[in-house]
This record gives C-alpha cells, structure tokens and sequence, in this order.
C-alpha cells in the first residue's frame, strides 16, 4: 500500500497504483471491524474506477458482518447526513474529492456522520495494513439494500434551514448556469435548484466521472462557467467539486468572486438571522473576522481539515462555520461541508438584498488571498519552517498550523506539507500588491537560508 495517502481526510491513491479493489476491500474490512459490524452507509462520486471500488468496499464489509445500505452516486455530504439519519454505525463515501479523474479514495464517517478523528484513522490504517480482524463465516455475513432516498432527504434538509425563506427565492426565478464537473454534484445540484425556482442552465452535468476539466472549483477551471453565466444572461454560476462539499461562485457579469467569499457570505447570511460563533480554519479569510465583527460575534480559528472546524463547532455551539475553500458548514443541518447548503444560503442572501451579485459584493470586506508553494528540493519541510519561526518570532506570530504571522490588516503563512517535500504560502492583505509582497518576503527568507545551508 505504497504510496496510499492517509490522513484526516480519510484514504488517497491514484487507482491501479496505491488504491486498487484489494487495498478497498482490506480497509472495507478492517473499518467493518472497528464499528463492531454495524450497518455501514456506502456511496459514492462519480469516478470511473468508482463502481469497482465500491464493490470491493462493500464486499469487505460484508464480509465482517455488516449490513450495508447502498445510496448510490452521492455527494460527500449526503453520505454524512445518510449516515446519521439511517442510525447506522458509519459510513463509507468513494471518492477523491477535488483531485483529478485518475485519483480515488475512501472518506470514513462517524455515526454521527463527521469524518472519524485523527487517532481513529490512525487505528483504522493498522488494522488495515496487519489484518487482524475475524471473518465470522457464511451464517453471519451482511445483507446489502438500496437506498434511492439520500438524494431527496439531503434537498429536503436544506429545505428545513431556519435561514432560508424558500417562497422568496422560488419568486425571484433566478437564472443559474449549474457546473459539477460530470461528478456527484450533477445528481443534486440542478434538482435542488429547480426546486427552488431556478431556470438551470447545467453544464458538464452527467455524472460518469469523465471530468471536462480540472475538477478543483479554482477561477483557473471555471472559464467555461464563466462565459456560458455571461452568454445566458444568467444572474450567477455555481461550481462544486467532483464530491459537491466545496461550492464556487461566479457573479452574473463572469467573475469569479473566489472560494474564500463563498464562506464569507454565508456567514454574513446566518448572523443576519442568528447570532452567534462562528469557526474557521486558520487559512480562511480575515473577511469572516469584519463580518463576524459588524454583528459582534466571535470567530474561532483551527487547524486545517473538516473534522478539525466541525469538532470546534460541535465543542463551541458554533451557528456557522467551514474552510475557506468553499466549504460551508451548518450545523442546522449537519457539521460537515456541503455545497448544497452553500448555494442555497447564497440565492437566500441574493433574494434578500434585491440586488445582482457584483452589486452585492461592492458591500463585502475585499481582500485578496495568494496562496503558492515551493519545493524545497533535500530540505526538512520541517527545518525551514523552523527557521523561519526564529525569524519571524518577535512579531504577532499564530503556530497553530505551521507558521502564521499577523499584521495590521494582512497576514501570510507558511505550512510544510504533510505529503510532498513543499512548503505552502498563504497571503491576504488589502491589495494584490500587498498580498505578493508578503508572499516574496516569505520566499525570499526561504531563498536565503537554502542558499546559507548549501
Ligand atoms: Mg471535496
């Protein structure tokens, strides 16, 4: 199992290298015998190795004892809800999020339907790699149903947010062009929409997992969306990620307004009606800390990772909360992201105000956010971030995650990545200019000590 990345966002691989049908049914397995073989939640995205994978999950988990209830082609966040709804011991969602078509991978759930903790993965990636679980013979294998349910439970809970005054969306019809990149997202996104009076102009919407283009919902993937939202005269363009948890928005005009509003807004929505804390991750923008500020509430900040914003929320009672990737989560539905809840709660704020999407923008702190990374080629990620806190620490320095250091109005922030030999750069500030100052001074410091040590 080489090369199979494991962490908190569950199980990676490039499929017929570290992930394959054997690496599946062994983790299918090895998660069975962890929830003592209790009913297990199994769906998937739309990839194309996805249908063989599932089957070896499924067969893994079936094979320890438990029942498994199929949902079919459903996005990360349906299975977080299925998850709970169904009462079951955990679930099982097949997909690599936003990596591209060759990727694949596993995301484990809780019952309670949040991704399984660090230790627990920890646990789970022994017991898969020593195998030391009990096969309990032919008399107590599982039984496996269907469920075509998840996709109309998950739009009714999004129907259910206190926030939301669906009557006033469904009046102001609005014209939105739809991109899920052919993944999960196309089997929720436009229905979800109709429902809430849309005319849907959908664009790569079959969901075979044949992904038109890069499927990370970055302004760089997104300029088929942006000319056909300029072509129809539609008022706004949504994007989601081959999972449909991380949701992009386009203003009618064809600009991006960037992942890191997405949250921004929703935020600025719920306080509207609710007041209360909201979470973010330590990278997410200083956007949510003015808006969270004009409605004096409380903006906590964590490390990185959904299971790490949604564990604070649960712990802190947050009423809204997520990443800055587009990445929305509401608790009123469930602690984990979802693009669904994300683009209803954004047409809630469009029907309020009255106005188009750039109009609406005009009113929202601006910032921009650089984010880059560099190879630090026979280097320690680890060594240079050292370094650089030595440099940096007698300012207004953050180590939550890697190096965070905080001026007036702008910050940067270094992180070593856990997975490759580079480190990450984050900086937002008040102009483009600022934001690349930061970014060189990093890169520069970077430079110097490389250069020092060779
Ligand atoms: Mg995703």
């Amino acid at each position: 199992m080489r090369d199979l990345i494991v962490s908190i966002s569950g199980v990676r691989g490039i499929f017929g290298r570290a992930l394959n049908p054997e690496v599946a049914v062994r983790y299918g397995a090895a998660f069975g015998f962890m929830v003592k073989n209790g009913t297990v939640v199994v769906g998937r995205d739309s990839r194309v190795s996805g249908q063989a994978l599932k089957y070896a999950v499924i067969s893994g988990l079936m094979s320890v004892g438990c029942d498994v209830v199929d949902i079919g082609i459903t996005p990360t966040p349906t299975i977080q809800i299925m998850t709970k709804e169904l009462k079951a011991a955990g679930g099982i969602e097949i997909t690599a999020s936003h990596n591209p078509a060759m990727w694949n991978g596993l995301k484990f759930m809780s019952p309670e339907g949040l991704f399984i903790e660090g230790d627990v993965v920890e646990e789970l990636k022994h017991l898969a790699d020593t195998g030391t679980w009990n096969y309990p013979g032919y008399k107590n294998i599982g039984c496996l149903k269907e469920n075509t349910s998840a996709i109309d439970t998950h739009i009714n809970k999004v129907f259910g947010i206190p926030y939301i005054d669906t009557g006033k969306i469904i009046k102001r019809k609005f014209k939105v062009v739809v991109d899920p990149v052919n993944g999960a997202g196309a089997v929720i996104m436009p229905e979800l929409l109709k429902r809430l009076g849309c005319e849907v102009i959908l664009i790569n919407g079959e969901p075979d997992g044949r992904f038109a283009h890069e499927p990370e919902p970055l302004p760089e993937n997104l300029k088929d969306l942006s000319a056909e939202v300029v072509k129809r005269g539609a008022d706004m363009g949504i994007a989601v990620d081959p999972d449909a948890d991380r949701c992009a928005v386009i203003d009618e005009q064809g600009n991006p307004i960037g992942e890191e509003n997405t949250l921004a807004i929703a935020v600025k929505l719920v306080l509207s009606r609710k007041k209360g804390r909201v979470t973010a991750n330590i990278s997410t923008t200083m956007a949510i800390d003015d808006i969270a500020g004009e409605f004096g509430c409380e903006v906590i900040r964590t490390k990185v990772g959904e299971i790490n914003v949604a564990s604070e929320m649960k712990k802190n009672k947050s009423v809204i909360g997520g990443e800055g990737n587009g990445g929305v989560i509401l608790p009123d539905v469930h602690l984990g992201r979802d693009a669904p809840v994300a683009s209803a709660l954004i047409l809630q704020y469009l029907a309020d105000s009255g106005k188009s999407l750039s109009e609406n923008m005009k009113q929202m702190p601006s910032y921009v956010m650089l984010k880059s990374k560099k190879t630090v080629f026979g280097f320690e990620p680890g060594d240079v971030l050292s370094e650089m806190k030595k440099i940096f620490n007698a300012e207004n320095i953050d180590e939550m995650d890697g190096l965070k250091i905080i001026r007036e109005k702008s910050w940067v922030q270094v992180r070593a990545s856990n997975t490759e030999p580079i480190i990450r750069i984050y900086s937002e500030a008040r102009s483009r200019g600022e934001a690349a100052e930061l970014q060189n001074e990093i890169s520069d410091k970077i430079k110097d000590f490389i250069r020092a040590k060779r």
